[in-house]
């Protein structure tokens, strides 16, 4: 097993592991580059020929878009995107981990380009890890669910990260403004 080189970056989802997107596996041997490099993806795989390729990618041929490349494979849906380039989108859908969502994920945006994903929020993890991230899910609550008052503060306390409705919270990175949205099935 080789553990010497330390996680690639990713632009858009700066800690993977974190989120659960990326997890520690000594025995999981990655199918693109056939070595066992100690950590998976664990997010979603969106290919047509392959269905089985969740918890067998490891986080490099990722990041260098050789898992992409060789099983027509993407890892987040790019096409809700605006006012992003092409290459935004690409290095979205085929070299960046995804995260599981109740619905088809979303990729969120700011300032023309793809925000960074900080991973899945209930009212437990906004409260404590992520405090600045309450005001963005407010304010999507009653933008797009139309929610204000008992009614916001209720949502807000039912939210979870394990069971629905989840947020999902990212930031951008140029003016680092939070970004939220919620889904449920
Ligand atoms: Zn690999
Ligand atoms: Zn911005």
């Amino acid at each position: 097993m080789d553990t010497t080189t330390s996680l690639p970056a990713f632009k858009y989802h700066p800690d993977p592991v974190s989120t659960g997107a990326v997890v520690r596996d000594e025995d999981a041997p990655c199918l693109s580059c056939n070595r066992i490099r100690g950590y998976v993806y664990d997010g979603p795989v969106y290919s047509e020929k392959f269905h089985h390729l969740t918890h067998c990618l490891c986080p490099w041929c990722i990041a260098d878009g050789s898992a992409a490349r060789r099983f027509g494979a993407e890892f987040a849906d790019s096409g809700t995107m605006d006012g992003v380039t092409n290459e935004v989108r690409e290095e979205i859908a085929k070299r960046t981990p995804g995260f599981l969502s109740w619905q088809e994920g979303q990729w969120l945006t700011c300032c023309s380009d793809a925000a960074e994903f900080l991973g899945a929020a209930g009212a437990k993890e906004l409260a404590k890890q992520l405090p600045e991230a309450r005001r963005a899910v407010e304010q999507h609550l009653r933008d797009d669910f139309d929610l204000s008052g008992k009614e916001l503060k209720e949502f807000m306390a039912a939210l979870s990260k394990e069971d629905q409705p989840t947020a999902y919270v990212f930031r951008c990175r140029h003016c680092r403004e939070y970004l939220a949205y919620v889904d449920q099935t």
